[in-house]
C-alpha cells in the first residue's frame, strides 16, 4: 500500500504559505509506517518545534490502473475518508530551500491519520463537499472540495501516468487555507459535511 499526497492544490493555501501556484500537480508519498489508524494518539515527534495540521479527504484505489483517462478515473475509487497530513513545518521550510525532497518532513511516524473509509456514494456530490478540522472543539480549517485546482479524477490521472495504482492505495488530495501549529494537549476533529469522522489526541 502507498500513501499518495498532492501539493498546493487550494489556492488560500498556496497563498498562505507563499508559495508558487504550480502549472502541474505537487506530488510526494508518505511510506505505509506514517498511517495512524482509528483511536490511536499522535505523539509529538522530538525533531521539530512545528508540526502543522493540513486536514483533506482520502481517496482509496479500488483496483489497479496505468494511465487512466479523467473521465473513467471516478471508477478507481468508490470510498473516501478524512485525514490530516502532519506536516514538521521547520523542518520543511529547510529543505524546501536547499531545494531537497521533504520526505522528513512529510513521512515520519505517526503522519497520516486517517478516518474510517465511507462509500462515496454516501454523499449527494464528492465534487462539492464541505470538510474541515476542529482543534480543541474551535473551528481551524474548512474547506471544499469544489474549490480544488485538480480535482479527484484529474489526480488520479496524472498521478497514473507515473505510478501503477494498485487496490489500497491512499490518495490525499490536499488542503484548504488554515493550517497551523499543534500542541501537546490538543484534541483534534476532523469533519465531512458537518459530521465528525476522526477524533484523535496530540500527546
Ligand atoms: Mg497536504
Amino acid at each position: 500500500m502507498r500513501i499518495f499526497c498532492i501539493g498546493r492544490n487550494y489556492a488560500e493555501h498556496i497563498e498562505e504559505l507563499n508559495n508558487e501556484r504550480p502549472g502541474e500537480p505537487v506530488i510526494f508519498t508518505k511510506p505505509d509506517t506514517a498511517l495512524l489508524r482509528p483511536g490511536e494518539a499522535f505523539y509529538y515527534p522530538d525533531f521539530s518545534q512545528d508540526i502543522h495540521h493540513e486536514v483533506e479527504i482520502v481517496l482509496k484505489i479500488n483496483k489497479m490502473g496505468k494511465n487512466i483517462d479523467a473521465r473513467f478515473a471516478s471508477k478507481y475509487y468508490d470510498e473516501l475518508a478524512v485525514g490530516i497530513d502532519f506536516t514538521a513545518r521547520d523542518l520543511q521550510s529547510k529543505l524546501k530551500a536547499k531545494g531537497l525532497p521533504w520526505d522528513l518532513a512529510k513521512g515520519f511516524d505517526g503522519s497520516a491519520p486517517v478516518s474510517a473509509f465511507v462509500p462515496k456514494s454516501q454523499f449527494a456530490d464528492i465534487k462539492n463537499l464541505t470538510f474541515g478540522l476542529n482543534v480543541n472543539g474551535e473551528e481551524r480549517q474548512r474547506g471544499n472540495t469544489s474549490m480544488m485546482l485538480w480535482d479527484f479524477d484529474a489526480q488520479i490521472a496524472f498521478l497514473s501516468r507515473f505510478f501503477t495504482l494498485r487496490q489500497g492505495d491512499l490518495l490525499f488530495t490536499g488542503t484548504p487555507a488554515g493550517v497551523a501549529a499543534v500542541q501537546v494537549g490538543d484534541r483534534l476533529s476532523a469533519f465531512i459535511e458537518g459530521e465528525t469522522h476522526l477524533e484523535f489526541s496530540v500527546k
